[in-house]
């Protein structure tokens, strides 16, 4: 059987079997609605009740300031749409080039409602100009919206700073956090934002389930009409046993910080330096200096990104390549279109981000696998006498 090393925890991670055991007993005995005036069910709430205190814990917060939703994408719409019902007045949001396209879809639909939307961009590495943000506040300006971490480059952006600057302006501020829980601290006490998603199937809880931090007097238009569930906010019974898994999951995540920083950034770090060391015309994408512990972006000179997808698949490692299959034409990712990119690597770009249940055999793994691979493929790509020329990216 061929070996699965899974690379892929950007896109979605294994749930911690902890997370599984205490999400069992709500498929099974404990499956009453928390809503019911029964005993059977509303002790259920009691389950909510602490899950909601778990992600509080994460965000160091109050309980009642936590709002669950149904996954990321929901969190960013109930943010900027609520926001947007809540003071229609004003009709400016600021965002960046590089926001996953949770966020840029929804400004896109908001545009076409006649906002007016700014998308920043960024420079070589990913990094946002924190002057023209700034500058980019007007009196009309409602919210600002950018990511703490890159999905496709874990570049991470200065939030403390940015929202030091959007709340001395008065607007807003909403912060794209669904890729940092367990990797890097989300502390509402540092980070003067007012809104902040994040999905548990991003940190080893279940799919289907996701938060919403809104800062106590915040104005958000409920994005979810219903039923009273969530405090009025977000009507539809609650995904109780998601909630119980997410909180599960928080609890972990907040333990984890440390050992993501040292032990799965060590073992990033080795799968990195290897590939740089045994594969020429290949460079990392994204600022090294300030980026996620478990992800890493590279650009593979001429060479497909989805070539190297399969290939590696048949060896049983999953990645992810920068560039999404828009309508059978292949796309580079906007991310690294925003970047500036080099065209002869933005296509070749992979993104391999580990996990803590990644093991030291599986960058070995990689190591002895990717080198003859990529030369392969340079051999029968299109482009592949330019990778013989002498080496002509960055190292
Ligand atoms: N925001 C970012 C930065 C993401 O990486 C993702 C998922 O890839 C989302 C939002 C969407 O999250 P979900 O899959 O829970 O809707």
């Amino acid at each position: 059987m061929t070996r699965q090393v899974y690379l892929d925890n950007n896109a979605t991670t294994m749930p911690a079997p902890e997370v599984v055991e205490e999400m069992l007993p709500f498929f099974t005995e404990k499956y009453g609605n928390p809503s019911s005036i029964h005993t059977f069910g509303s002790s259920v709430a009691g389950d909510i009740d602490l899950a909601r205190e778990r992600v509080a814990q994460l965000f160091n917060c109050t309980p009642s300031e936590v709002v669950f939703t149904s996954c990321g994408t929901e969190s960013n719409n109930y943010a900027l749409r609520g926001a947007a019902g809540a003071q229609p007045e004003k009709t400016h949001i600021i965002t960046t080039m590089v926001e996953h396209p949770a966020i840029l879809t929804t400004c896109r639909s908001l545009q076409r409602r006649g906002y007016n939307i700014l998308e920043l961009p960024v420079d070589r590495k990913g990094r946002l100009d924190l002057d023209r943000l700034a500058e980019a506040i007007t009196d009309q300006t409602l919210v600002v919206t950018v990511m703490y971490a890159n999905n496709e480059t874990g570049t991470v952006f200065p939030v403390e700073k940015v929202g030091e600057i959007v709340k001395s302006r008065g607007c807003l501020f909403h912060i794209d956090a669904v890729q940092v829980p367990g990797k890097l601290p989300v502390d509402v006490n540092k980070i003067p934002a007012d809104m902040i998603s994040i999905s548990a199937h991003k940190f080893h809880g279940p799919k289907g389930v996701g938060a919403l931090y809104v800062r106590r007097g915040t104005r958000l238009r409920r994005f979810m009409t219903g039923g009273h569930q969530e405090r009025g906010r977000r009507g539809g019974t609650e995904n109780v046993p998601g909630v119980v898994g997410m909180g599960k999951a928080c609890e972990l995540a907040i333990s984890s910080i440390e050992e993501e920083r040292k032990i799965v950034a060590a073992r990033r770090d080795s799968l990195e330096q290897g590939i740089l060391k045994a594969i020429p015309n290949c460079a990392i994408n994204g600022d090294i200096e300030s980026r996620l512990p478990n992800t890493t972006n590279i650009g593979f000179e001429f060479i497909e990104g989805e070539a190297i997808l399969l290939m590696m698949d048949r060896k049983g490692i999953s990645a992810s390549s920068g560039s999404a299959c828009t309508s059978g034409s292949l796309e580079p990712s906007h991310v690294l279109r925003a970047m500036g990119v080099d065209f002869k690597s933005m296509h070749g770009s992979i993104r391999f981000s580990l996990s803590r249940y990644t093991t030291d055999d599986d960058v070995d793994y990689v190591l002895d696998k990717l080198p003859p691979l990529i030369a392969r493929l340079r051999e029968i790509s299109p482009f592949g006498m330019h990778a013989r020329l002498p080496e002509t990216a960055p190292r």
